[in-house]
């Protein structure tokens, strides 16, 4: 029997990452397991420190979430009540949570129709106009790696500085991609990035990291990070969390980042194919010249989604739609007071854009056999 063919296609494929580690991944945990020191032991440092050198940062802190490692890159720069913060509608709901949580106000600004990232343009305007606006000071911008794909930090960072306002990467999907030579996660002031199963690193879990060449931010974040500990965790000087990564979890990830560079090859390998195939026939997501994706999904948008899901299933092809309802759109931010219309970039792009596998351990036949499918739906309509 040909294992390879009889393979189910998989949207990520955790299992045969851990067939192709061995028992590498087992005996790390076995090492935590017999050490003891689940809170904050050894590999949790080890793991700070490749993280740091693989992005190129100063410091890396891991925390228990990527949606925690943005709440405290906010706190880390006192993130008041009613301070606006600026980001993206086409996210994850989590960007924009987090702002909320703090009693902040989310700030929407449409994105790019082929990146899908914000636009810098309309970035400028709303900071202009919100400067006008009496009722909150303006703070900080985070833009998202929306699939992976760094949004437009040259020009994000140009804008921030012109206005004196931070800017924290939301690279929960973009870990591994970069901007001409810089890693994602050091793209900015502040980088955040999360270790959920499914994100292009991740762990066994929840887990997140932030990163920054800050040191009196990296002061506060491991202060945070702990309940606000002073010089211990029964000195508190300052509101914080349990935001802790847990011991294991960073045992695994030393593991996996082994592979990880290996990995982003073959998500890039299969990226490439799928542009080759598709591209004309749907739109994929635009790669600007000097941007690296991490491919933490291949996304296209097509007026045909319904159609091309629907000859997907039917194969059992797993497919996904990333994110069927913009932010701004949500009933939990219905107090904002935004209205459809609002960002039509992002209401468009969210009814028409469908993400197929792109995971490291998918075979070329597949992509091969997914391409197919794709252009086949679209000939029989
Ligand atoms: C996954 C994700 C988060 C949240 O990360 P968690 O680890 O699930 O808390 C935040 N922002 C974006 C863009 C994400 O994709």
């Amino acid at each position: 029997m040909n294992t390879q063919q009889e393979k189910a296609v998989l949207f990520v494929d955790l299992k045969s990452q851990a067939d192709k580690l061995g028992h590498g991944i087992q005996k790390a945990m076995n090492r935590v397991m017999a050490h003891g020191r689940f809170i904050m032991g050894p590999e949790i440092f080890e793991l700070e420190r490749k993280l740091a050198e693989y992005c190129g940062v100063k410091y890396a802190v891991t925390c228990s979430s990527g949606t925690d490692a943005l709440l405290m890159a906010l706190m880390a720069i006192d993130i008041q009540h009613g301070d606006f913060v600026v980001t993206t509608p086409f996210s994850f709901i989590a960007t924009a949570e987090v702002i909320a949580l703090l009693g902040a106000v989310p700030v929407f600004v449409d994105i790019e129709p082929d990146t899908y990232n914000i636009d810098p343009e309309k970035l400028d305007q709303t900071i202009s106009a919100l400067k006008k606006n009496k009722t909150g000071v303006i703070r900080c911008i985070i833009p998202v790696d929306i699939f992976g794909l760094p949004a437009d930090f040259e020009k994000i960072n140009a804008i921030a500085n012109s206005h004196g306002l931070y800017v924290i990467e939301d690279a929960a999907q973009g870990f591994g991609a970069s901007l001409r030579e810089n890693k994602a996660c050091r793209l900015s002031d502040i980088g955040t990035t999360s270790f959920f199963p499914a994100k292009p690193l991740g762990c066994y879990g929840d887990g997140g990291a932030i990163f920054t060449d800050d040191d009196s931010i990296k002061e506060k974040l491991t202060s945070i990070r702990i309940h606000g500990k002073g010089g211990d965790k029964y000195d508190n000087i300052r509101i914080g969390i349990n935001g802790r990564l847990d011991t294991i979890q960073a045992a695994v990830l030393l593991e996996k980042l082994k592979i990880f560079d290996w990995e982003l090859e073959r998500r890039n390998t299969l990226a490439a194919y799928y542009h080759d195939r598709l591209e004309g026939k749907v739109i994929c997501q635009k790669i600007n010249k000097g941007f690296q994706s991490a491919w933490a999904q291949f996304s296209f948008v097509t007026e045909q989604r319904d159609i091309i899901m629907k000859e997907l299933n039917k194969k059992g092809i797993p497919c996904a739609v990333h994110y069927p309802k913009p932010l701004h759109l949500q009933k939990a931010f219905s107090f904002l007071g935004y209205a459809k219309g609002d960002f039509p970039i992002s209401e468009k792009v969210s009814k028409t854009i469908l993400s197929i596998p792109v995971h490291p351990y998918l075979a070329i036949e597949s992509a091969e056999f997914i391409s197919n499918t794709i252009i086949s739906a679209l000939c029989r309509r």
